[in-house]
């Protein structure tokens, strides 16, 4: 028997479902924009954002108390995940960007919450509602902001134009967003004829995944050995190779791609010339040189990765944040210091904390108890487990014939000043035959990998 509309959404679990398409939600909702939204049930979580940080909690929340109405805001339309994204760049065996992405219908499905795709313009704490571009209103009793990074394109190069900035940014690819950006410097890698790579990584404060500009380094010199480009890897870093697991980073890059990954440890990037393909940097010879020598070289590929800051959906929420729009906390939780019916997780946060997948996913569950707490008038003491042992266990590919991977792990705990901090440490494993480096290492990278995948979507 052929079955009505009707009936189909009386299937439990359909209806989240349908609010997971895309073209349903804007022929639903979008006429109802300008109506009121609907009322809060009282136990109504509002996520914004459907990185790490938000699918993670909107399944939690629904895995611990099926009372809780999640709704998930997201304005892609698919998720792509970063972390192994590099292997993908340096042509790992077996990897394509299937493995990367994700439908946001699955696990709404799955979990009975709403998915709504559509991008968040305004936020009104007073009403306690959130604006969409497409879907109309929606009321919260608990707004979660998980809406990752921004480029600060304006604060490092204050003399380009607009037209400037949108011109580098698409032909000098930053990949440290997911989606097209990465999708490009692939491209480009393959189109690349014999040459030079630059890699340019944030020139100061916070960024998203410390590790990952370093990791590039060794996945692109790993494509140009194996497909027998004559070019190198020219790192143009500020850091005078103080990076994170920068000892890890050096031993395997000498060992393995010594000629190569050139690293340039004081350098500042002035322009970029996308028609020229040049990049034009001055180079210092110590701390001490304050002149230093300018020079313009030619590139094949450039990956131009600028400050970051915050997603303006911090600034949006108007809750109190840093000159670089990262959330202030209300001490050890996940609470903002503004708001008590706003929690931040993920990179958006300013505990000391470093901002990767496996660090939002965390705070994710730590967010989650707290809420739950919050709606059920008991008491969740933000110190409870601390300090966490291997809170955060960051991998980086380091080679590829054999694959091989280091790795940090961060203890996080209470820092006297007031928010989360983390100590990290990069060990060197039992396979390594006294290298940080190792094949074990690899394999561990790749099933935490599917581990992450698995914890946001199935
Ligand atoms: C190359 C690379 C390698 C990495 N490697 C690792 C690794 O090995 N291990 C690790 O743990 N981490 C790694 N990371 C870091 C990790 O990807 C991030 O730290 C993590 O994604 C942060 O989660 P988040 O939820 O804060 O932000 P995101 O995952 O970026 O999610 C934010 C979401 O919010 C959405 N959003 C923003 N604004 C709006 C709006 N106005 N309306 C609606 N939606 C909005 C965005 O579209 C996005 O989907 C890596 C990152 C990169 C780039």
């Amino acid at each position: 028997m052929a079955m009505n509309r009707r009936d189909t959404f009386k299937i439990a679990g359909v209806a989240a479902a349908a609010a997971v398409m895309p073209s349903m939600a804007v022929a639903t909702e979008a006429a109802a924009t300008k109506e009121v939204a609907k009322k809060a049930s009282g136990r109504s979580v509002v996520i914004i954002g459907a990185g790490f940080g938000g699918l993670t909690m909107a399944k939690a929340l629904r895995k611990q108390d099926k009372t809780i109405e999640v709704t998930l805001i997201e304005k892609r339309s698919m998720h792509m995940a970063c972390p192994l994204s590099n292997g993908l760049l340096g042509g790992l065996d077996d990897m394509s960007l299937s493995m990367f992405v994700g439908d946001y219908g699955q696990p709404a499905t799955k979990y009975g919450y709403t998915f709504v795709n559509s991008e968040v313009v305004s936020i009104d704490r007073k009403a306690k509602e959130v604006h969409t571009s497409t879907a109309g209103a929606v009321s919260y009793d608990i707004l979660v902001l998980s809406p990752g990074i921004a480029y600060d394109y304006e604060k490092q190069f204050p003399t380009w134009s607009r037209e400037k900035i949108a011109h580098v940014a698409a032909a000098c690819p930053a990949a440290l967003m997911p989606g097209n950006e990465h999708v490009a410097l692939k491209r480009q890698l393959q189109d690349m004829d014999d040459g030079t790579v630059f890699i340019v990584p944030p020139a100061k404060g916070k960024f998203r995944c410390p590790p990952a500009p370093y990791e590039r380094a060794a996945m692109i010199a790993n494509y140009i050995k194996n497909e027998g480009i004559k070019g190198k890897v020219v790192v143009l870093d500020t850091r005078g190779g103080k990076f994170a697991k920068g000892k890890a980073f050096k031993e395997s890059w000498k060992d393995l791609f010594a000629d190569i990954i050139e690293y340039k440890g004081l350098t500042e990037v002035t322009d970029v010339d996308p028609q020229a393909k040049t990049i034009t940097y001055t180079e210092y010879a110590n701390i001490d040189d304050e002149k230093g020598t300018v020079k313009t070289e030619k590139y094949e590929v450039c990956n131009l990765i600028p400050i970051n800051k915050c997603s303006p959906v911090i600034a949006m929420a108007d809750i109190e944040h840093n000159g670089a729009g990262y959330a202030l906390m209300d001490g050890y939780s996940f609470r903002s210091k503004t708001d008590a019916n706003v929690y931040v997780i993920g990179d958006a946060v300013t505990h000391k904390i470093p901002p990767s997948g496996q660090t939002a996913i965390w705070g994710s569950h730590r967010a989650t108890g707290q809420i739950i707490a919050q709606l059920n008038g008991t008491v969740n003491d933000p110190i409870a487990g601390l300090p966490a042992k291997a809170a955060n266990v960051c991998f980086s590919m380091v080679g590829g014939k054999p694959e091989e991977a280091i790795m940090v792990t961060h203890t996080f705990s209470a820092d006297k000043s007031g928010v989360l901090k983390g100590k990290g440490a990069v060990p060197k494993p039992k396979d390594g035959n006294g290298k940080f480096r190792s094949q074990g290492t690899a394999i561990a990278t790749r099933e935490w990998f599917g581990g992450v995948m698995r914890e946001m979507f199935n």
